[in-house]
């Protein structure tokens, strides 16, 4: 049996009375519902199948593929708006401080940019943080961690609503007009899920419009296939990486996965990278063009060329990625815990952003005006170069890392031949990066981590490949700053798959796919050895009951009956309708067996016996007491129902709080065995946790049966008493904890 290890958590008040202290690991929240994955087969979902035959078949699979294109197309829509209001944005905003660093070549009059730059930079991070801290907290950050966790089964409030992917484009602009060290991609892959959840419904609760299409998608697992190709299209259209999307659908959300989605999911970021390409070819004036890059682009790399005397070094900067990443995740996570004490206001939100946005300008003014690095233009790595404190002719290389948006300087990073900068001028960048970086990611922002890691990884690895170049003067920089931004992400992310290919893709070259898995897979080891990735350490801090890949190590000997729950709330094949609405009222579980009590003179000498006969939802019975359901004496309603009256009222149904009933209904009679699932899983309850854990995995459970050795109903165990299992990796050791229940 596991003993709970020595793991207190972070507690920061000494005089909390809490059991769960604030940013801890070791809670699960309750808060958090799950989705139902398992088709119910019940009486009503037969005579449906039966009544349509083939042909519904046929059109629900074609609507499907249909479907997974209109994805494609709006989720390409989204990134151009996104796209194009950033170029223009950032255009006016570095053609202006340009001008104003123009008119000043000398330190004394630098304060005439640095205000320009202060005034344009903290304005759009002012609306983008007012967005997500006032409109829409659920739009915060990438959004990766939370369709993460939907596709694992959870159900995350607001997470996939219209209003958040709005607030989420919105923001995502600011962040880049602000000048903020945030990415576009991971949101793209939240923007892609929200499209794909609201295309694939068919109506939209936000207009209280139904277009009457599509409701047989109306269920959770159907959605969750959308959303799974939603996250690839918005892959797809972020980085131009299509089999990344899908990979990274795969690797990263997607608990569930078959051959015919993984077709579909292609085909979306297919439809969604080549609408993407096609029209932003035709606004830069290359109308059919189907070339043009995905909205991030690494430009391609001339030289390919690398040694196999490279690879040694190749391993050591997935060490270092591996460390950085473990200590950028270690530290994110102490600063999750002061934000938590200490900016729990809105209006302390909005001040660290504004903080962390004005420190980001102030960082590369100091950095531009103490370091002198000018080289002749020409070598010029950006569209905007300044000459500040250089002569004519002359560009400023540290303001040109700065001044322009942070994929270009990943392009300059990689690309640009060794002497564009000083090493001291990658060396402070690199630093700041690294800091700016941390601070800036959990900051009530619309921003990812994906760009600004590679970002800080590229500066360190053009280091190295600096000191190679050094003593090889035929070394390739570029593939030295590739491999440093890799490692640097995957020891954050912990990617290995995905990443590999998605910077293959980018970068237009498989000769990298080498080298790239190599240093992924050493950072994520190294990094793995020390600590969570940082997507893993946001849903273990928010308490979210995500279920592993795999079942605890060394747990076979626990059993169902030591993880189930027992009493279990159960109901008749026959039940009073005062009865439903007393239970609901009172116990807020939202799956109930359905038993029937039997007397067996043959062998139980007349002892009654509790057998399982269904297992029936809280949604469902709502839906049944809402429309009257019931059995009277001269009422009898069920023959009106039909799979599309539960369809209507998805994915929001009413609370039992709100349900009206006459007292005289109260008397009436529900006859559950229609409309429940007639062959819910159930388990023994010797079966040994791996086993029950794998069912849950392998099938999307929500709720399990446990049974006797006489087949009668000794339990129930959901997937949050599997969640609690929790396994915690920590400087090569590993325990097993169970975490606490809390209502946070
Ligand atoms: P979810 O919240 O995941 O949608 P749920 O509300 O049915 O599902 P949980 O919140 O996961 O259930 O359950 C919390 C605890 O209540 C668990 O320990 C579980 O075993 C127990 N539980 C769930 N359903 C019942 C029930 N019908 N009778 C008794 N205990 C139950």
């Amino acid at each position: 049996m596991y003993q709970s290890m020595d793991f207190k958590g972070y507690d920061l008040s000494n005089e909390s009375e809490e059991i769960v202290p604030i940013g801890s690991l070791n809670h699960l929240s309750t808060k958090y519902e799950s989705l139902d994955y398992e088709v119910i087969e019940n009486e009503l979902y037969r005579e449906e199948e039966q009544k349509k035959g083939y042909r519904y078949v046929v059109q629900k699979d074609f609507s499907r593929w249909m479907t997974f294109f209109w994805i494609g197309v709006t989720t390409a829509f989204i990134g151009i708006i996104i796209f194009i209001s950033i170029e223009i944005g950032t255009t006016f905003k570095f053609n202006m401080i340009k001008k104003y660093f123009d008119g000043c070549t000398e330190a004394d009059c630098v304060y005439k940019p640095y205000l320009v730059a202060l005034l344009l930079n903290l304005i759009p991070s002012l609306v983008g943080s007012c967005l997500i801290v006032y409109i829409e907290p659920m739009a915060k950050g990438s959004g990766i961690p939370a369709v993460k966790c939907f596709l694992n089964g959870i159900k995350v409030p607001r997470l996939i609503r219209l209003k958040t992917l709005v607030v989420k484009v919105i923001g995502v602009t600011c962040v880049a007009l602000g000048g903020m060290w945030g990415g576009k991609e991971g949101p793209m892959i939240h923007a892609g899920s929200i499209v794909a959840a609201g295309v694939s419904q068919g109506k939209s609760i936000t207009f209280n419009k139904d277009l009457g299409a599509l409701n047989f998608f109306r269920e959770d697992h159907e959605k969750r296939d959308f959303v799974s190709g939603g996250a690839a299209a918005g892959i797809a259209a972020a980085f131009g990486a299509p089999v990344g999307g899908l990979l990274f659908s795969l690797e990263e959300g997607a608990s569930f996965w078959n051959q015919a989605l993984t077709w579909r999911t292609f085909f979306g970021s297919m439809v969604s990278m080549f609408t993407l390409h096609s029209v932003l070819s035709a606004y830069h004036g290359h109308p059919g063009d189907l070339t043009y890059k995905g909205l991030l682009n690494f430009g391609e790399f001339d030289d390919l060329s690398y040694h196999i005397l490279d690879i040694p070094v190749f391993v050591l900067m997935g060490i270092v990625g591996g460390l950085t990443g473990a200590l950028f995740c270690h530290l994110n996570l102490k600063l999750f815990i002061f934000r938590k004490r200490y900016v729990n206001k809105d209006w302390k939100k909005i001040l660290e952003v504004l903080i962390v946005c004005a420190t980001t300008v102030t960082i590369s003014f100091l950095l531009i005006l103490f370091t002198s690095d000018c080289k002749k233009l020409g070598l010029d790595p950006t569209d905007h170069p300044i000459q500040f404190g250089c002569n004519d002719g002359e560009f400023n290389a540290m303001a040109s890392l700065w001044f322009q948006l942070l994929e270009g300087t990943v392009r300059s990073l990689f690309h640009d031949t060794p002497d564009v900068f000083n090493t001291t001028t990658v060396v402070y960048f690199c630093i700041c990066a690294y800091f700016i970086t941390l601070w800036t990611y959990g900051v009530h922002f619309s921003g990812g981590v994906l760009i600004p890691g590679l970002c800080t990884g590229a500066a360190w690895g053009r280091l190295v490949g600096r000191a190679v170049f050094h003593f090889f003067p035929n070394t390739n920089i570029g593939i030295y700053s590739l491999i440093g931004a890799a490692s640097q992400l995957g020891g954050i992310t912990r990617m290995t798959i995905s990443l590999t290919i998605i910077l293959v893709e980018a970068t237009g070259s498989i000769t990298f796919g080498l080298p790239l898995m190599i240093c992924l897979m050493t950072a994520k080891w190294v990094g793995d050895f020390f600590s969570e990735s940082i997507y893993d350490t946001q849903i273990e801090l928010s308490g979210m009951p995500l279920l592993a890949w795999d079942p605890p190590p060394l747990s076979s000997n626990i059993y169902a009956n030591n993880l189930m729950t027992h009493p279990v709330i159960t109901f008749k094949t026959k039940e009073t309708v005062g009865n439903i609405v007393k239970i609901l009222k009172t116990y807020s579980h939202n799956g109930f067996p359905v038993i029937e009590y039997v007397q067996n003179y043959e062998l139980d000498e007349g002892k009654t016996k509790c057998y399982l006969r269904g297992l029936i939802l809280r949604s469902q019975l709502i839906v049944l007491l809402e429309n009257k359901v019931f059995d009277g004496p001269l009422t009898n309603y069920w023959d009106s129902v039909t799979m599309e009256t539960f369809r209507e009222d998805y994915p929001r149904y009413s609370s039992i709080d709100d349900i009206e009933l006459l007292q005289n209904d109260l008397k009436l009679t529900i006859d559950l065995s229609r409309f429940m699932n007639p062959s819910p899983y159930i388990v023994q309850h010797t079966m040994s946790l791996p086993r029950v854990f794998k069912l849950f995995r392998a099938m999307g459970l929500r709720h399990i049966v446990v049974v006797n050795d006489s087949n009668e109903v000794a339990g129930i165990v959901t997937r949050k008493d599997l969640a609690r299992y929790k396994v915690i990796r920590h400087m090569g050791k590993i325990c097993v904890t169970e975490l606490q229940f809390s209502s946070k």
